[in-house]
């Protein structure tokens, strides 16, 4: 990018939220995924009036734009892969409105999702959306990626809580698709557009969010079993039961060295599988929910199954589940993350053809994630520095994608395709759909200045 450029965007922002230094470069060229593509410019943006200038600067002189939340994607989302401008976003920080009468909060894209969470429940509210990121992810990169987490299975993921949106597209102009209402069908459903489309379509400025009542009780149960065949069987059963937790997690053995390694929170590690089951409601129905989940368990197999009622013993068990991540990358020097998603009744023979690649392919590989939703993290693990081990890591993904599909699942449940999974996405969804997405992306952003190299 030439000087003269460089300083048109700087006059747009100002010094202070400039910056094309080696450090801030380097800093802003990775994600979650350790991939590395270096910015020509790192810029922050503070309010939409900036992000309309920026846009159209960079449409006119044909710049990419990579917009940027906390940069925790797990596919590569937001690394600038041909230079251009790393967009952040986590300056638009502010919760707009807690509109309490109407269920409604209205923010700015680089609020972190957990403050959005703790402000709400001080109202009595609930936003239920909570990757395991959510101490760090903005709600602009939730949008984007549709992230998902543990209570999916009873609340959705993000995209069910979307109701309208502020966007900025590509060639400047601003969109407000939906709005604060829930029902609302006038015209396509941009919102839902928007929702997964991994920054490739416009930068979003601002979020109208659904919330909920906070439910009144919570109860969380520990689970350990003696193999993970029986861990998986009781999340069939409990699915089958009629019993809807708020969530229901899977670690195997691996995940429950690594976390104790990490976190020494008292985890059997001579276990072969530990479910986390919370349900969440009125006291009343979660003693009784509580005592039929337990008693499940039990005749599933479990060594124990015991109740985490006190806030911070919780509080502790989640922690621990979502250390998972961090702890497992503790166990190598590298490894390939995916997050296939099958139908949760396909969970076990998921996890039996994971074991087969595993020991064919003489590979670690380490599950875990939301079991309630057919979600499950596999973590392949590899050593760059022996030779021929990351290619058997890869091609052991790849076998992993295709075990998923055939068990009518996906590619991705909830990272999203980016750079990552980009030469998968046709084998899951046919080439005349990728056409369609192409051609959508042209209509939204005619000269692929939006976050090119994505998906596609
Ligand atoms: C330890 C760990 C645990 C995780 N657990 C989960 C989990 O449980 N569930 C889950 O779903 N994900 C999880 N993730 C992945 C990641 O946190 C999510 O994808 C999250 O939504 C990304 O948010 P972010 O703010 O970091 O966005 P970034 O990583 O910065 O960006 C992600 C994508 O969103 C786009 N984007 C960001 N902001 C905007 C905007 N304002 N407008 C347009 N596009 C934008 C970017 O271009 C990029 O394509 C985890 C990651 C880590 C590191």
């Amino acid at each position: 990018m030439d000087n003269n450029l460089k300083k048109e965007f700087k006059s747009i922002v100002g010094s202070r939220n400039y910056s094309d230094g080696e450090a801030e470069r380097f800093c802003y060229s990775y994600d979650a995924t350790r991939l590395q593509y270096r910015p020509d410019i790192v810029i922050f943006a503070e309010n939409t009036e900036q992000v309309v200038r920026i846009a159209k600067l960079a449409n006119e002189n044909r710049i990419p734009l990579f917009p940027r939340g906390a940069g925790s994607g797990f596919s590569g989302g937001s690394l600038p892969v041909k230079g251009g401008v790393a967009l952040c976003l986590t300056k638009m920080n502010r919760i707009k409105e807690i509109d309490v009468a109407n269920l409604v909060a209205t923010v700015e894209p680089g609020v972190v999702n957990a403050d959005l969470r703790r402000a709400v429940e001080a109202r009595g509210l609930f936003y239920p959306p909570d990757p395991a990121s959510l101490e760090f992810s903005t709600i602009g990169g939730n949008v984007a990626e549709c992230a998902g987490g543990p209570t999916c299975i009873k609340y959705g993921v993000t995209r069910s809580y979307i109701l309208g949106l502020e966007v900025v597209l590509g060639t400047g102009d601003v969109i407000r698709p939906g709005g604060v209402l829930v029902k609302n069908v006038a015209g396509y459903d941009l919102v839902r557009l928007f929702c997964g489309s991994e920054g490739t379509l416009g930068i979003i400025t601002e979020i109208n969010l659904r919330l909920i009542p906070l439910p009144e009780g919570k109860t969380t149960i520990m689970a350990i079993f003696p193999s993970v065949e029986q861990a998986a069987k009781t999340v069939a059963r409990t699915v089958q039961s009629r019993i809807l937790p708020a969530a229901l997690e899977f670690m195997d053995a691996t995940c429950i060295m690594a976390v104790e390694r990490y976190k020494k929170i008292g985890l059997p590690t001579d276990a072969g599988a530990v479910l986390i089951i919370e349900a969440d409601g009125p006291a009343r129905v979660l003693a009784a929910q509580r005592e039929r989940i337990e008693s499940l368990c039990r005749e599933c197999g479990a060594i124990s199954a015991a109740s985490a009622d006190d806030e911070k013993e919780r509080e502790n068990l989640w922690q621990a589940r979502r250390a998972i991540s961090s702890a497992v990358s503790s166990l190598a020097p590298r490894k390939v993350n995916e997050d296939v998603a099958v139908p949760p009744a396909q969970i076990p023979e998921l996890l039996r053809r994971i074991d087969i690649v595993a020991k064919e392919m003489d590979l670690v590989i380490a599950n875990f994630g939301h079991a309630g939703d057919g979600n499950i993290h596999v973590n392949i693990l590899y050593d760059p520095d022996v030779q021929g081990m990351q290619k058997r890591a890869e091609d052991a993904a790849e076998r992993v994608f295709d075990i998923a599909l055939e068990l009518n699942g996906t590619i991705t449940g909830e990272h999203g395709v980016g750079i990552t999974k980009a030469d998968f996405l046709e084998k899951q969804i046919g080439r005349k759909q990728v056409e369609l997405m192409r051609a959508l992306k042209g209509v939204f952003d005619p000269n692929n200045i939006m976050n090119p190299g994505k998906i596609f």
